[in-house]
């Protein structure tokens, strides 16, 4: 009887074990049921991240920015294959002062925003743990960084072929009348341009059209 007791009781552990271990090992995307959709669209133009955990996740606000994307702290100890990243994304947008929810904007503004996002995925998965480290100290520290990171992400998605909604996000902030002048400034100082996008995208088909990409 005692025999059976403890045998159950391993089976027990054993089992509470594996389910942690599973948790543990969860490597699927957590994004909130609101955004799925978006989420969605957003990632079939990024085959390459697939496997690739990444958590969306609302917060209050994000000082300076809408989204924000960055390396979990336990997938910078791991190799890159098995890192994982969070991109926070602010609840309310700030316009003239006024609050609106992020989640209110237009459907292809919030994918271009998204894909955005994903572009700075990208880009931290070329590089390795300590460059990534470095990365954020520079960005902090170096406006010039903040330049080159900024519109590394913007190239990534429109090489993916989100030029239309990278330009419709971009579109929706410059043309905005309410929304923050600073905001613009930013978006104007560090971003990619409409101009420049449109430019970029010529430049693709013609290499495309000669059979080069
Ligand atoms: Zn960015």
């Amino acid at each position: 009887m005692i025999l059976r007791k403890r045998l159950l009781l391993l089976l027990l552990f054993f089992i509470c074990s594996l389910t942690i271990i599973v948790i543990l090992k969860k490597t699927k995307n957590t994004v909130p049921e609101n955004i799925r959709e978006e989420v969605k669209i957003a990632l079939s133009y990024f085959p390459e991240l697939n496997g690739i955990p990444i958590e969306f996740k609302f917060k209050n606000s994000i000082k300076k920015s809408v989204m924000l994307a960055q390396p979990t702290w336990s997938g910078l100890l791991k190799s890159r294959s098995k890192r994982s990243y969070v991109i926070l994304i602010s609840k309310k947008f700030k316009i003239s002062g006024e609050e609106f929810k992020t989640v209110n904007v237009p459907k292809d503004v919030l994918i271009g925003w998204i894909g955005h996002e994903l572009g700075h995925v990208m880009d931290y998965q070329q590089r390795g743990n300590l460059n990534l480290m470095g990365f954020g100290i520079r960005y902090v520290m170096l406006k010039e960084f903040v330049k080159k990171a900024e519109r590394s992400a913007d190239s990534f998605a429109v090489c993916r072929g989100m030029s239309d909604y990278i330009l419709k996000t971009k579109r929706f902030i410059l043309n905005h009348a309410n929304i923050d002048n600073t905001y613009k400034d930013r978006i104007k100082q560090y971003y990619l341009s409409p101009d420049e996008i449109m430019e970029m995208v010529k430049e693709q088909d013609s290499l495309r059209e000669n059979d080069l990409l």
